[in-house]
């Protein structure tokens, strides 16, 4: 007689192993799929190689706050096995944790594979059964139930409940292609449009290409239309060959996206937010009596990286030969200027390759939150990326796997 097990999860990253756990421990035989040869490919690659995992914000209404206007959703799941709960799972399975500027928690040993080996043994203290290299081809509905799943080697398999924790579609390489999409599609699920999310900005100027590799610390980056400023971020940016990224610009691309479906995108770099136009004008006189015999292209090195002062000195207009103490106060002002605003223009964004996450997804109308039920389909159960949830950078794409992937394996092994 064929077998049909209690549960099963297909997708082994961080949301179907917690759900797969979490079913188990709930009394149900449970059966995890994973195409790749190995669990958590991208878990591994979280964080730069160093997971955060969460963010240390523990008031469930506030950390749904940040996921914008889907994260009323997220309020059951956070209330159910919240910030608290997931820091307390990886601490008892002996993963200490530390808190990091901004609230960003990271396993101790900064390392992702911590937080893996934990997943791991979660997995086998439960009793999960795994199959990795077990690719799902195909999903069989009946009357709105899954019937049974067929793997790419042929084999059928059933169960009374399945969870998908499939992912999105960006970073594919680590097997996040995207297909869970297209079988929720064809079950009749709506699939909110898929963007790239958190992901870098192209730029048409040469200037940020000349800069690339330099990472700034504590500058602000404004988001303009029309002159209209649209959004602001403070923190780190990197320049690349291609533009900008790094935290902040990750965190304004949904943004800049939206608004280049308008029309042009004007981005202003603040190098100096923390001074005022006087102060840095105080500050820049100082600096220009301490090297007033050099000439201009020499005296910016007290206040700016290396490789910003041939660039700052060519848009200054200011003769790079120029001795100091022959900089005209007008000549200096514009300098101020020009250092708290830096102009560029957005050219695009890159595309699913380099996107963290996948905006979009499973509409939250079809599903329920306080189970992770499909609305659509009687014995399917949702989890992590796949749903229509992202949140910005510092921990919150990871909890609210955590959080979905628990509630939709405690859900899906009910009898
Ligand atoms: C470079 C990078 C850095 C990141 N850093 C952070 C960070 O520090 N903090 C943070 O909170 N978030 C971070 N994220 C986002 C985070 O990694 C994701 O939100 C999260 O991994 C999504 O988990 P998931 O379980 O939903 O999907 P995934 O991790 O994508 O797992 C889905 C799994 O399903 C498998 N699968 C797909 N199709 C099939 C199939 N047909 N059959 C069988 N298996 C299948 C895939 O192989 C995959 O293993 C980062 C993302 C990237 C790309």
């Amino acid at each position: 007689m064929e077998h049909t097990y209690d549960v099963i999860v297909i997708g082994g990253g961080a949301a179907g192993m917690t759900a797969a756990g979490k079913a188990a421990q709930e009394g149900a035989e449970v059966l995890l799929l994973e195409k790749n040869e190995r669990l958590g490919k991208k878990l591994l690659i979280t964080g730069r190689g160093r997971s955060n995992f969460t963010k240390a914000e523990f008031d469930p209404k506030e950390m749904a706050k940040k996921y914008g206007k889907e994260g009323a959703f997220l309020l059951s799941p956070l209330s159910v096995f919240g910030v608290q709960e997931t820091i307390s799972f990886f601490n008892k399975r002996g993963m200490a944790t530390k808190i990091e500027r901004g609230n960003r928690v990271f396993p101790k040993s900064n390392s992702s594979g911590s937080v893996l080996r934990v997943l791991l043994g979660y997995l086998k203290e439960s009793k999960v059964e795994i199959w990795t290299d077990s690719e799902v081809r195909r999903i069989a509905v009946k009357e709105n139930k899954i019937s049974k799943i067929v793997l790419k080697n042929g084999q059928e398999i059933k169960a009374k409940n399945y969870i998908l924790a499939t992912g999105g579609k960006s970073f594919p390489g680590t097997g996040s292609t995207g297909e869970g999409y297209r079988w929720l599609e064809s079950m009749g699920h709506k699939i909110e449009k898929l963007r790239p999310g958190l992901v870098p900005v192209k730029v048409k100027e040469a200037w940020p290409k000349r800069a690339q590799g330099l990472s700034l610390k504590n500058i602000r980056l404004d988001v303009l239309q029309n002159g209209r400023k649209q959004d602001s971020r403070f923190g780190e940016m990197i320049f690349t060959h291609f533009g900008i990224s790094g935290p902040i610009v990750l965190d304004l691309s949904s943004k800049i996206g939206e608004l280049l479906e308008k029309g042009e995108v004007e981005m202003v770099l603040d190098l100096k937010p923390a001074l005022d136009i006087a102060t840095l004008d105080k500050r820049l006189q100082s600096d220009f009596k301490k090297h007033s015999n050099k000439l201009f292209r020499n005296s910016l090195e007290d206040l700016l990286p290396q490789k910003l002062i041939p660039i700052v000195v060519e848009m200054s207009s200011i003769n790079p030969e120029k001795k100091v103490n022959e900089i005209t106060k007008e000549e200096r002002q514009n300098l101020v200027k020009l250092l708290k605003g830096m102009q560029m223009k957005a050219s695009g964004l890159l595309d699913f390759n380099s996107a963290i996450i996948t905006q979009g997804g499973v509409s939250l109308k079809e599903i329920d939150a306080k189970t992770m039920k499909s609305k659509i389909i009687s014995n399917l159960y949702l989890a992590g990326e796949i749903i229509n949830l992202h949140g910005p950078t510092g921990g919150y794409n990871l909890q609210l796997c955590w959080s979905t992937g628990y509630l939709a394996g405690k859900s899906a092994a009910k009898k």
